[in-house]
């Protein structure tokens, strides 16, 4: 049952306290995971509560005026190699096979990202790339994935030479939008992960599992969410119910430093601006997404049509500008990656230990970790078997 919140404040008001087994705080994939579960396996009550004005958290979609399934919070595509996941998932929805390309507008041209063999093709003259192709592959093999910073440091200085004009027309002016800050100021990791894939594969992801939901995510969410045991309260910080709902426990998803009132200083994040344009045109470009590393504010453009396989007259797309995050004002989008920022992130990590457990926390906003929605939903399938079907 889905209540907006005046139906939900006045059934609150009419009834006295409502009573649940577990307050949710948030129905993004981890909330949205939690409550089945407890809903079908335990067979206890829960009310979900978000407030935002629908469920699904930042996966959420929806179909614009023109027909087009349009994600709000930017292009999610679901990839994993957790069966578990695939199959939990696949019991909500129907998937579309589809394989993400993306390609990095660098000095005019359209290059596969990540940087791959075909991309020293699409960027140098064909005996150049070829000399650079023999080279890489009797270096380092093929079907391997080498980090950039290492093939920097390499003694051949072709291939130091490579990763150094890669780097800095790829990766260096992306990264300076994306985070506004430059890559050494972030965690090690973030700049260890940048591969050159010595690959034909122009694929994104070469995840196991690559699919998007037939019906949209949104869809996904509704059948996941549809059991008599969840109640489902939307535009509603959980704040304003604490007084008139009673519940053995609570699942927190939300930012770790508003639940403590900042207590510590406010953790910070990235934020984005999206812009959505509907353009005549049946398609506007030839992949999902186009990068523009080194022009323009914004970092990407990303095409719904190939994400969701409609065949329609018009397109839409979305456009990405990177912001400085305000509290309250923008969204939370991205933890920053950074050695100071996990320790603050500890300190509150150390209020919910003093909980004893009587308020969990998880997802990307409650952990302060970049999770792709597998990962989310993984976190909350292993939290429930681990803390929440034992208690
Ligand atoms: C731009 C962008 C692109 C992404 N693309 C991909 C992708 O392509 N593939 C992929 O796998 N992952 C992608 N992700 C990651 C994906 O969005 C997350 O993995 C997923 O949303 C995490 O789910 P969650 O439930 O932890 O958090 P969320 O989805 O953020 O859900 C948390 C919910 O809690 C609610 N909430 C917070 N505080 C309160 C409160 N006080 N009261 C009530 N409700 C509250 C919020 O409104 C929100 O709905 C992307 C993320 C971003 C930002």
């Amino acid at each position: 049952m889905v209540y907006n919140r005046p139906v939900c404040k006045s059934l609150l008001e009419d009834n006295g306290i409502m009573k649940v087994d577990w307050l949710i705080v948030g129905a993004g994939f981890t909330g949205a995971t939690l409550a089945e579960r407890i809903a079908t396996q335990l067979n206890q009550k829960v009310l979900l509560v978000d407030r935002r004005d629908h469920v699904g958290g930042n996966a959420y979609d929806y179909y614009n005026e023109h027909g087009v399934l349009c994600h709000r919070y930017g292009p999610h595509i679901f990839h994993t190699n957790a069966k578990s996941v695939w199959d939990y998932l696949s019991q909500f929805t129907e998937w579309r096979p589809y394989y993400h390309h993306v390609l990095a507008q660098v000095d005019g041209r359209p290059v596969p990202v990540p940087f791959n063999l075909n991309s020293l093709y699409a960027l140098f003259p064909p005996r150049h790339a070829g000399k650079l192709e023999e080279l890489l592959i009797s270096e380092y093999g093929f079907n391997v994935k080498v980090p950039i910073l290492k093939m920097r440091e390499h003694s051949n200085a072709d291939l130091a030479g490579l990763a150094d004009y890669i780097f800095k027309n790829v990766f260096l002016h992306y990264t300076r939008k994306q985070w506004d800050l430059d890559p050494e100021q972030l965690d090690p990791s973030v700049t260890g992960r940048v591969p050159v894939y010595i690959s034909r594969d122009d694929r994104y992801f070469q995840d196991t599992y690559q699919a998007m939901p037939v019906l949209g995510y949104t869809e996904m969410f509704r059948r996941q969410l549809a059991h008599p045991n969840i109640r489902i309260l939307l535009q509603t910080d959980y704040r304003e119910v604490l007084d008139g709902v009673q519940f053995n426990r609570m699942l927190y998803t939300g930012p770790m430093d508003e639940y403590f009132d900042s207590m510590h200083g406010a953790l910070p994040y990235r934020s984005l601006r999206f812009e959505l344009q509907t353009r005549d045109t049946e398609w506007h470009q030839q992949v999902g997404t186009v990068n523009y590393p080194n022009e323009y504010d914004f970092t990407r453009i990303t095409e719904q049509k190939h994400l969701s396989g409609q065949k329609l007259a018009k397109t839409t797309l979305v456009v990405e500008y990177p912001q400085i995050h305000r509290p309250g004002v923008t969204e939370a989008y991205y933890p920053i990656p950074r050695a100071e920022n996990r320790e603050h992130y500890a300190k509150y990590e150390a209020e919910a230990a003093k909980l004893n457990g009587s308020v969990l926390f998880a997802g990307r906003l409650a952990d302060y970790k970049y999770y792709n929605m597998d990962q989310a939903c993984a976190r909350a399938l292993k939290l429930f078997s681990s803390e929440v079907a034992v208690a």
